[in-house]
Parts: structure tokens; C-alpha cells; sequence
């Protein structure tokens, strides 16, 4: 394997950009961000590899490539038909993630007590569980693509090294955007919920949803929650209003996207076409 993979990674460079040259249809980007989410389309029956590891092939041939907020090296994507092999570039470009420093922070969120710690772990494992279970093939976000599920100013973007109360905490894994308690929160693309919990103790009320090819969004804080495990929702409804429960200053939604365990962010995905 590692011989084709060399083989067809130089005819790249005599092909570059002339994808009619091969007849396994492949459709991918020649760039991408840190933090960005790549969508690519092939045939439904090809095997799709990054790094060795398997991707999920909807039904009409879509998948997903999450780009790390860390990563530091190019995409090497391997594409593999029962006729044909081929290997593609994707360039990966640097983000210049800033660093947000907050006080005042109740001291029980930024370090919590051995008690709330085993909370906080088995809270986590709920979230992990969403993100690496089973993800639904059919890539309910394709059609529409995602709109920003409450109208407001970004207040904390993604990425951000994030210190708390002087301490150095992971990096901002979603987006914060500023609005008023009770405000209403409406579903950025089509999906299934698949995780209602009223009480986490850092993230509070928090609601999540599966777009499809394990891209998964994550509400926090929410002060109510209008939908149930296993709904399907579509683009515009009504899910949640926003609140401040859990580790919050003050209202506002906090809106992740992952694309299987690999957070990445949302404004770039907002009124992006995926077709
Ligand atoms: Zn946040």
C-alpha cells in the first residue's frame, strides 16, 4: 500500500487540478484551515482513507474530513475503487488562534472539587459517546448547510487559548454568541437529537444534535430545552432558549461542532453550500 500511495502522490504533480484525468469521481478542496470541516464526494462504494484511518462513504458518496485545530500537516487522502487508486493534497493552512483570559470565575468551575470532578467526567463521556457512536451515513447537513442558531454578536470565537482565573485551560471548542435569557435558539441544520440532559454541571442544560457523518453540534448553558432524544429536526425550528446554567458569566449560547471526537468551527461552516 504504502508503494501506491507514493506512486499515485507523484502523479499528482503531473495531474494537479485536472481531475478529469481520472475516471474515480473525486471531488475535494485544494485548501483547507485549521478548524475547518472538508466535505468530499466520491463514489458510494469507494474506500476512503486519511492517514490510514477509514471514513464514512454516505449513501451518495458525501464524507467528512475534520481539519484540527492543531494540525500542522497536509492531508495525504487516499481514494481507493474496485478499478482504481488515487491519492490527493489537501493543503492545510495556519490559524493565528489568540488567547482570552477571564476572572472571576466562581473557583468551583475552574478547578471543581474531587466530588464534581467525577461529575464532570462522567458529563464528559456522555458528550464523547454522542461524538464516536455510531454516526448516522445520511449527511442531514448537505442540503441546506447550517445557518447561526441565534441571531447575535460572536462574542468568544473558536480556538481561543482560553486562561481562567490566571489558570491555562484547553483551547474555546465552540463559538459564544451573546443574547438576551430566554431568547429563542433554532436548529442550525437538519438532524436527529440524540442527547437531552438537564443538569450537566459545567455545561448546564445542554442539547445535541447528529447532522449526519458524525458531524455533531453541542448547545450549552440553555435555560430551556424544547425537543427530545431521538427527534428529527430540521433547519429553523425551534430547540432551545438561551440561559446561563452550568460554568456561564452570563447568558449567551455556546455552540460546538465536531465532526466525530475533532472539534471544529462553526463560523465556517455558517452559509457554506456543501452540495
Ligand atoms: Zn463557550
Amino acid at each position: 500500500m504504502t508503494k501506491w500511495i507514493g506512486i499515485w502522490a507523484l502523479s499528482i504533480v503531473f495531474f494537479w487540478g485536472s481531475t478529469a484525468a481520472w475516471s474515480l469521481d473525486l471531488n475535494l478542496p485544494k485548501t483547507a484551515y485549521q478548524g475547518d470541516l472538508i466535505v468530499g464526494k466520491t463514489e458510494p462504494t469507494a474506500e476512503v482513507r486519511v492517514k490510514g484511518k477509514r471514513q464514512i462513504v454516505g449513501p451518495q458518496g458525501y464524507f467528512v474530513l475534520p481539519v484540527p485545530r492543531d494540525q500542522k500537516t497536509d492531508f495525504l487522502v487516499t481514494v481507493t475503487s474496485e478499478t482504481e487508486s488515487l491519492s490527493y493534497i489537501i493543503r492545510i493552512l495556519a490559524y493565528p488562534w489568540r488567547t482570552q483570559k477571564i476572572n472571576g470565575l466562581s473557583k468551583k468551575y475552574v478547578t471543581p472539587p474531587p466530588e464534581q470532578q467525577k461529575r464532570v467526567i462522567s458529563d464528559n463521556h456522555k458528550v464523547q459517546n454522542v461524538r464516536g457512536d455510531h454516526p448516522y451515513p445520511v449527511p442531514f447537513f448537505v442540503r441546506k448547510g447550517f445557518i447561526k442558531p441565534v441571531n447575535g454578536t460572536v462574542t468568544s470565537p473558536f480556538g481561543l487559548n482560553r486562561v481562567l482565573n490566571g489558570k491555562p485551560k484547553s483551547f474555546h471548542s465552540g463559538i459564544d454568541i451573546a443574547a438576551p435569557l430566554g431568547h429563542p435558539v433554532h436548529c442550525p441544520a437538519d438532524g436527529i437529537v440524540r442527547l437531552v440532559d438537564s443538569d450537566m454541571f459545567l455545561m448546564g442544560k445542554t442539547l445535541m444534535i447528529d447532522h449526519g457523518l458524525g458531524v455533531t453540534s453541542i448547545f450549552i448553558h440553555l435555560d430551556a430545552i424544547a425537543a427530545n432524544t431521538g427527534d428529527l429536526i430540521r433547519q429553523g425550528d425551534l430547540i432551545a432558549r438561551v440561559g446561563k446554567t452550568g460554568r456561564a458569566t452570563g447568558p449567551h449560547l455556546h455552540w460546538g461542532v465536531s465532526a466525530g471526537r475533532t472539534p471544529l468551527d462553526p463560523q465556517r461552516l455558517i452559509n457554506r453550500e456543501f452540495k
